[in-house]
């Protein structure tokens, strides 16, 4: 039988560490099942070529994969004259709209259960980068950003939130049925986060169109809908994390609120994303780059090895998927010690992959 072919783009820094260890679990979980299509893009690779998403790389995810693990780039903070983030580029180039997030406590965890699902825009807000310098008559500058709200792509990202809401709601009937526990127990819920008290057009629009898609189809009435001002939810998140089911966002909110979300589950290292477009999915850990640990062998390589399974969630291959899932849930409720510093242990990278490969 033909095998799956997934496109590799480890890109830079720890992505170099953690992408090899989610292609091991890939490897191990369906032996022959997938064959590897190894794709450049990054900083570093920026550096050497002068490209940072060569065409090849966007050409061969479209031709020739089935789906595609990214690792992390190494933006710098500063402008590098022709350099543009590969990561923003490709998810607008694919049009990958949804980067969808779930922030959880490993199933059967001690204490209080964290089960959200971050829905963050991803095409648009204030990462069209449209910006533009001035300086003043007094001789002082004055930067400005645009920020894009469009209502297709706000309904767009709505309607995958009501519909994953849903879905989720459905998984949790059915794991109730079979005696297990869950996380959140009441009705499915989607929080809209926006600041459409200040930006009442462009926070508003976003407001409005999820508003809107709520009415526009009768299953979302299944869907408990909730607002809540970005502020808040951040301090929401800290106080009451477990109150939280799905929540939806504009691109730089939500970009905020996933990385704070992971503090809440103990570290970036274990937080996986999708990029999701209506014809490809592109997983990717939330973290970046991190070039304080990079090289080290030390980073954690949970949430790439999570952001595969929800790869294969979406290619249809929910079995090895929650075997994936179930090995890391098992690996970090009793092996505490094993795991890499981020979470407090001594372990590293290999040992994690190797624990979790052995679970499987
Ligand atoms: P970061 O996510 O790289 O790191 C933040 C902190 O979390 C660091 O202390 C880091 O060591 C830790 N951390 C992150 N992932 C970890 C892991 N898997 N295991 C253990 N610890 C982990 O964020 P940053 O430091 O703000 O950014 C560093 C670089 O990454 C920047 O150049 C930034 O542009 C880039 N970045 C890229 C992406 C992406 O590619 N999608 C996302 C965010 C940041
Ligand atoms: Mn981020």
């Amino acid at each position: 039988k033909s095998k799956l072919t997934i496109g590799l783009i480890p890109a830079d820094g720890i992505g170099k560490e953690v992408i090899p260890a989610a292609q091991q679990v890939l490897e191990a979980v369906s032996p022959n099942k997938f064959a590897f299509l190894h794709l450049d893009a990054g900083f570093e690779l920026f550096q050497k070529t002068g490209v940072a998403l060569p065409e090849e790389t966007v050409e061969k995810l479209k031709s020739e994969c089935a789906g595609a693990l990214f690792g992390a780039v190494s933006s710098p903070s500063h402008k590098v004259a022709g350099y543009s983030s590969p990561i923003v580029a490709l998810r607008k180039r694919m049009d990958l709209y949804a980067n969808v997030r779930p922030v959880a406590s490993p199933v059967g965890a001690a204490g209080k259960p964290i089960d959200m699902l971050i829905i963050r825009e991803n095409t648009e807000c204030l990462y069209i980068k449209s910006e533009r310098l001035e300086t003043l008559p007094d001789g002082t500058k004055v930067a400005w950003a645009d920020r894009k709200i469009t209502e297709y792509a706000s309904k767009r990202i709505a309607r995958m939130a009501f519909k994953m809401a849903l879905q989720r709601g459905k998984l949790r009937e059915a794991k109730r049925q079979q005696g297990g526990s869950v996380a959140w127990q009441g009705q499915p819920k989607v929080t809209v986060v926006h600041k459409s008290n200040v930006l009442s057009v462009s926070d508003g629009l976003f407001r409005e169109s999820c508003l809107a898609v709520h009415k526009e189809d009768p299953s979302f009435a299944g869907v408990k809908l909730e607002e809540q001002l970005v502020d808040s939810m951040v301090y929401r998140m800290f106080r009451e994390p477990d109150v939280f089911d799905v929540a939806v966002a504009p691109n730089l909110y939500g970009d905020i609120i996933s990385d704070g979300a992971a503090a809440l589950v103990g570290s970036l290292g274990v937080v996986a994303g999708a990029n999701v477009g209506d014809n490809f999915v592109l997983g990717e850990p939330v973290h970046g780059s991190a070039p304080d640990i990079a090289g080290k062998g030390i980073a954690n390589p949970i949430a790439a090895i999570r952001s595969a399974a929800l790869l294969l969630e979406h290619l249809g291959l929910a079995s090895e998927a929650s075997r994936i899932h179930s090995a890391v849930d098992k690996v970090l409720n009793e092996q505490a010690q094993a795991m890499t510093p981020d979470l407090g242990g001594r372990g590293t990278t290999k040992g994690v992959t190797d624990a979790v490969i052995k679970l499987l």
